[in-house]
């Protein structure tokens, strides 16, 4: 199903995120967490877009797969290292492989470049990426949104003006880099109100938090601020692994609560291709009566 069609008919929905498996032994891992996570009904689910040639062939198979199995799937990419044209051409790709859905984005400059360099006859921005796929006609299209600063712009409100760019092109709606704070997301809602003159459908991106060490290196890499109040309750259980786990856990349900309290159009949750934290997360969430399904 198309994922404007999807949003047309629900005010909230479930989501998961899985990325290409490396290994056939990780790729079990991938199965069994997909069988152990479809009793919960998500909405749909998406597969994240590598930065080499294997994992992206992977990403078109493993949406073709999930498809397959019934599932509303969306195909992650970017503009790294494809010309214009060869983007078409994996349009094309696509659409024969009956993809429906894609989260257009830039991408991140490949290990060891420190900032983006568009290919010679590529696209700058995800934003050109839109526009293209827009031209094309054949897809639905979700874009990303930071409600913490994008690592390379200036400020946030210069980040969200361009998410807003993103929205108007013609986005379903975004996904969010992992965040900790309601207050963000809230600015970054009024901020595009106050911009594009809507609401936007931006559903938050929640990593489940299992491990503090994991988590201080996740958000080095990404660029996410963690506030004060979450490290003062985890980084003193940092090195009991159960202790910070359930704490970690309880933290990240409270934080779904509140945003979904606020307004926030479901969840789209970063599993990391594991299940056991995003189906207690899920299940706990139903049984406070805040389901993000609404
Ligand atoms: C939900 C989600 C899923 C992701 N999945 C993947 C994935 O599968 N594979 C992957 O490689 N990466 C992925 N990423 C990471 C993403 O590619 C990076 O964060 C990248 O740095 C930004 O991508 P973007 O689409 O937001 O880029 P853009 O919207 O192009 O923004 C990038 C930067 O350029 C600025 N900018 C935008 N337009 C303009 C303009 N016209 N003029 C000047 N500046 C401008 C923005 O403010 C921002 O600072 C994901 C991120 C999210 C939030």
């Amino acid at each position: 199903m198309r994922l404007d069609d999807l949003f047309a008919r629900r005010t909230r929905t479930l989501s998961f995120e899985f990325f290409p498996p490396k290994s056939e032994r990780t790729w079990y891992t991938l199965e069994d967490t997909i069988d152990q996570l479809a009793p919960l009904g998500a909405d749909f689910v998406s597969v994240t877009y590598g930065a080499g040639g294997s994992t992206r062939a992977k990403t078109r198979e493993i949406v073709e797969h999930l498809q397959k199995a019934g599932m509303t799937a969306m195909a992650h990419l970017t503009c790294v290292g494809a010309t214009r044209d060869e983007l078409k051409e994996l349009l094309n790709e696509y659409a024969a492989a009956g993809i429906e859905n894609l989260l257009a984005l830039r991408g991140d400059p490949p290990k060891g470049q420190e900032r983006f360099v568009p290919t010679d006859g590529g696209l700058a921005h995800a934003a050109d990426l839109l526009r293209l796929i827009r031209d094309d006609g054949r897809f639905a299209t979700l874009c990303a949104a930071f409600p913490d600063r994008h690592p390379e712009a200036a400020s946030r409100e210069a980040d969200w003006i361009h998410l807003a760019e993103k929205l108007t092109i013609g986005s379903a709606g975004a996904i969010t880099q992992c965040f900790f704070t309601v207050q963000a997301y809230l600015d970054m809602q009024r901020h595009l109100r106050s911009t594009t003159g809507r609401t936007a459908r931006i559903i938050p991106g929640i990593l489940p938090i299992t491990d503090w060490h994991a988590l201080e290196r996740f958000c080095l890499r990404c660029g996410a601020p963690i506030p004060e109040e979450l490290r003062a309750r985890l980084a003193p259980l940092a090195d009991d692994k159960v202790a910070v786990r359930r704490a970690g856990i309880a933290w990240t349900v409270e934080f779904c609560q509140q945003l979904l309290a606020a307004g926030a159009p479901g969840l789209h949750l970063y599993c990391l291709n594991r299940s056991t934290a995003a189906a207690e997360i899920v299940t706990a969430l139903r049984t406070l009566g805040s389901d993000p399904q609404g």
